[in-house]
């Protein structure tokens, strides 16, 4: 029985040691990223649930590698959000997204930002400078923050929010019903749109509770004044659903995956999806 347990042991201490080590090699590639041109960004579209205009598009980052080719931002932004890379990358991406809100004929560009790119010193300041600089609109940006990023110091987040907001940009709130937020406390922060979380989306179909969220954060944001992006939207019948429910945005693979930039132009160009 020791033996075994010694093997056991062994066994979950080299595991260990490969996962340190992939992260160490993920974390030194994307130190590199940006010099090598791995990065690039992609963009899907947002369309309003009445006509199905397009009406923005966000920007997603992408990383592909020689060492290990393309790596999802899911696996690698918690490891960038781990230091202070998530801010060089973070930048990279909302340059990129901004100096691209020029080849669109009105669209706005929503822009993920990290819990920690949040909070960090002067982040109203730091946006509206490169909003400045690339001579863009305030209103073409939408930025899209977790509710991770803002329930651990709401006060602090809530005066962000509103200085941004008097700015003139627009906040999302990403992922939707995943956190811990309670929706009264959603009252207190200077908000323009909710997103709902895939997850709720994919269920709709299946389960009453899902279709029940959905139908309930509908309510809740056109009751706040606010627009609902139901996200991860991939068959007719959830469109015609959300729809239904009353859903002012809709985003997913129905319409689109998120494309390349090249794409995305035409895309704008042409106004509608279909
Ligand atoms: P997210 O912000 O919730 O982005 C939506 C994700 O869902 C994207 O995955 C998108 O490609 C995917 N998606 C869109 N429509 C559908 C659909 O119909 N079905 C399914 N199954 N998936 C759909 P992606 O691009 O892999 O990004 C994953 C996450 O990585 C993002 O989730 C976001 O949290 C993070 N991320 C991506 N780009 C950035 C970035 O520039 N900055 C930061 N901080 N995070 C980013
Ligand atoms: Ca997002
Ligand atoms: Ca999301
Ligand atoms: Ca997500």
């Amino acid at each position: 029985a020791k033996q075994s347990g010694r093997g056991v042991a062994r066994v979950f201490d080299e595991s260990m040691d490969e996962s340190i080590r992939f992260r160490r090699r993920i974390e030194g590639g994307l130190a590199q990223a940006l010099e090598r041109g791995e990065l690039s960004l992609a963009y899907q579209p947002i369309v309003a649930g009445h006509d199905l205009e397009i009406v923005g598009f966000e920007a997603l980052l992408r990383w592909n590698t020689e060492e290990f080719g393309p790596v999802s931002p899911a696996m690698f932004i918690p490891i960038a959000e781990e230091s202070n890379l998530i801010h060089e990358l973070g930048d990279w991406v909302l340059d990129g997204a901004l100096a691209e809100l020029a080849h669109w004929p009105g669209q706005y560009v929503s822009v993920n930002f990290s819990p920690r790119q949040f909070r960090r010193h002067n982040f109203v300041g730091h946006i509206v400078e490169r909003a400045q600089r690339a001579g863009v609109e305030p209103h073409r940006v939408q930025i899209e923050i977790t509710e991770t990023a803002i329930f651990d110091d709401a006060d602090r987040a809530a005066e962000t929010l509103y200085k941004l907001r008097q700015m003139g940009f627009r906040i999302a709130l990403d992922d939707f019903g995943t956190g811990y937020s309670s929706l009264y406390n959603i009252r207190k922060f200077a908000l323009d749109c909710l997103k709902i979380d895939r997850s709720f989306i994919d269920g709709m179909g299946r389960e009453r509770e899902s279709a029940a969220i959905v139908h309930s954060i509908v309510h809740l944001g056109r009751s706040l004044g606010l627009t609902v992006c139901a996200e991860g939207v991939e068959t007719e019948a959830q469109v015609q659903a959300l729809r239904l429910a009353g859903a002012s945005h809709l985003q997913g693979y129905f319409f689109s995956r998120p494309v390349i930039a090249e794409l995305a132009r035409d895309m704008a160009a042409e106004r509608y999806m279909h």
